[in-house]
């Protein structure tokens, strides 16, 4: 994930956007029918995966523990019900020639569009701290869209389609370019765009950096608007607005932004505020230590009310 810096003029244009929005949107949009009760997170079995999934060890693009990553990865989906779908494919990077392994599955529901749920497994090469944990970056959103995936098959799912998606390739080695960073997310994006299978994705939802303990949600203004509204009104819903707050500092570029170029509405669940001046991120302060159960808990279970009245 990488932040790229507005200028101020910008940033109050967006302010003014967003409060615009905020007043005009509210309550304008239909609820569903919400007569199905959501299953609810097991804060305890969402951690429990961030642990076994920092103790596969560092795992970068192309390295050995990103392929075990993936099989990891691929084994919850079986033993949580589902089948998975390994997207393996050599790619030309600025890093020289390397391997990306995309894990994605669906669960089936209403209608025939889908929903995207993402989030990156890669973490960043960081050569002065070899045994970079990636405690949050990307241990939480990786284990907590399993845990998602985990619940929610445990009874009929009367939601629409979901396609959880795990990316490789999140990570830049040098800078986001073309062909730096955003590996996996562009590829399945490609993908989709040439099988016109694009034209019935009603939304992308990412997840990044979701697991601090002090939790503080910094959704970006660029990003769908009615996206954002429907996430604040849920959040309001179950006592959570708190934890929400708006990123007014740049555009935070992620595995969402593939999608949005090809016209899904796409929506950037992530905590950009990461210690003190976000000092554990990128570095080896991102350890276990530092994420809460609690936090995995709020944000699931909102996420899961989303997914449902999408
Ligand atoms: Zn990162």
């Amino acid at each position: 994930m990488y932040l790229y810096r507005l200028n101020s003029t910008l940033n109050s244009f967006l302010l003014v956007t967003v409060l615009f929005l905020f007043s005009s949107c509210r309550n304008s949009q239909e609820h569903k029918n919400l007569s199905q009760t959501l299953p609810e997170i097991d804060k305890k079995n969402a951690f429990a995966l961030i642990e076994e999934i920092v103790a596969i060890g560092p795992r970068p693009s192309h390295s050995q523990n990103a392929a075990h990553t993936a099989n990891y990865i691929a084994r919850k989906c079986e033993e949580f019900g589902y089948q998975p779908k390994l997207d393996t494919w050599i790619e030309k990077t600025a890093d020289g020639t390397k391997t990306f392994r995309n894990v994605y599955t669906e669960v089936n529901g209403n209608g025939d569009k889908f929903i995207i749920l993402g989030s990156h497994y890669d973490t960043k090469m960081i050569p002065s701290v070899p045994d970079f944990a990636g405690a949050n970056d990307s241990g939480s959103s990786t284990a907590l869209v399993l845990e998602i995936m985990r619940v929610l098959n445990k009874s009929p799912w009367t939601g629409p389609t979901i396609r959880f998606a795990f990316f490789d390739g999140e990570e830049a080695i040098h800078s986001y370019t073309d062909n730096d960073g955003l590996h996996g997310s562009k590829k399945m994006a490609k993908d989709l765009k040439e099988s016109g299978e694009y034209l019935n994705c009603k939304a992308m939802i990412l997840l990044d950096m979701i697991g601090d303990a002090d939790l503080t949600i910094t959704l970006s203004p660029d990003d769908s608007n009615s996206l954002i509204q429907h996430v604040l009104r849920i959040a309001e819903q179950q006592n959570r607005r708190d934890y929400f707050s708006f990123f007014l500092h740049g555009v935070i570029i992620d595995d969402h932004v593939p999608f949005k170029l090809i016209g899904i509405p796409a929506l950037n669940i992530i905590d950009f505020k990461y210690g003190p001046n976000n000092s554990y991120w990128h570095t080896s302060l991102d350890t276990i230590d530092k994420l809460s159960p609690d936090s995995l808990e709020i944000v699931g279970n909102i996420v899961l009310q989303l997914l449902f009245e999408l």
